[in-house]
């Protein structure tokens, strides 16, 4: 196991562009599940729970709020919930950060709780291709511009009574005047407009730089079948030929087709336990 460690540190270090594709196991390996209706979800959204029947926080993400005041209860709890109550940067983060942070990296992520930014990875070298949980839209997509909304957000986290905010908080589009919504890939009103327009455009750019280079394709916590992020890591592996695919999974997760073998080095365990590993031993 020991040499596997070494084999990867070796391969960042050598490293011409690192890409890091995050999704769903590295939030579950920084203790936050958003799938779960587990007991930290019913100590933070038991409200939640017992009044609409949510079971888990993608569930809120989707729920149908019958006003605005109570759907700013949910969204600006959850941005609390990711942001504050956790207080700190998360050891895995921080692991992770220190690792890559003098490196020539991009990171493309479906996770929503901006704990990318949190642990101080900067704007332009971050694709997060379902939103996150701190930005605002019009609704209407009256406009193309997405707003931070730390200030209200938290503001209507501290601010809640009976599951609704106050009316005078809530968030209206500067444009048009009418009702915005947290710029997260719930419903067809997902703004992929200018802004998400350059993310994604600065992650192509990068890729393209990096071609025929040593490139490193670092994949945490990302399902066997995910296409967003696992099917374009496995592409860009076989037809670039000093890329290194390495993957951190739990087992039946941790999948490396055999077309790529020769290029990958997969770790089965916990991702947290992985990258503090790492972090010691670099
Ligand atoms: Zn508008």
């Amino acid at each position: 196991m020991e040499e596997k460690y070494y084999e990867i540190l070796s391969k960042l270090e050598e490293a011409d562009a690192i890409v890091i594709g995050a999704s769903n196991g590295l939030s579950i390996s920084e203790g936050i599940h958003i799938f779960a209706d587990n007991a930290d979800f019913q100590e933070n959204f038991g409200d939640f729970r017992e009044k609409y029947g949510i079971r888990s926080i993608i569930q809120g993400c989707f729920y149908s709020f019958p006003s605005q005041e109570e759907k700013w209860a949910f969204f600006s709890r959850m941005y609390s919930y990711f942001l504050y109550q956790k207080k700190e940067v998360s050891p895995v983060m921080k692991n992770l950060y220190e690792l890559i942070k003098d490196k020539n990296y991009f990171v493309l992520t479906s996770n929503i709780d901006d704990h990318f930014r949190q642990a101080g990875f900067p704007k332009d070298r971050l694709f997060e291709i379902e939103g996150n949980c701190s930005n605002l839209q019009c609704r209407s997509g009256c406009h193309d511009s997405i707003y931070r909304g730390d200030d209200v957000l938290s503001e209507m986290a501290q601010s809640q009574e009976d599951g609704k905010v106050p009316a005078s908080l809530i968030p209206k589009c500067p444009e048009c005047g009418g009702p915005m919504q947290v710029h997260l890939e719930v419903d067809h009103n997902f703004l992929r407009g200018e802004s998400w327009q350059t993310s994604y455009q600065a992650y192509q750019d990068f890729i393209n730089k990096a071609h025929g280079k040593k490139i490193v394709l670092l994949e945490l916590g990302v399902g066997a079948r995910n296409q967003l992020i696992k099917a374009p890591f496995m592409k860009i592996t076989s037809f670039e030929e000093k890329a290194t695919y390495i993957t951190f999974n739990r087992g039946s997760e941790l999948y490396i087709p055999e077309a790529i073998a020769d290029k990958s080095i997969g770790i089965d365990g916990n991702i947290a336990e992985v990258l503090q590993q790492l972090a010691k031993m670099k």
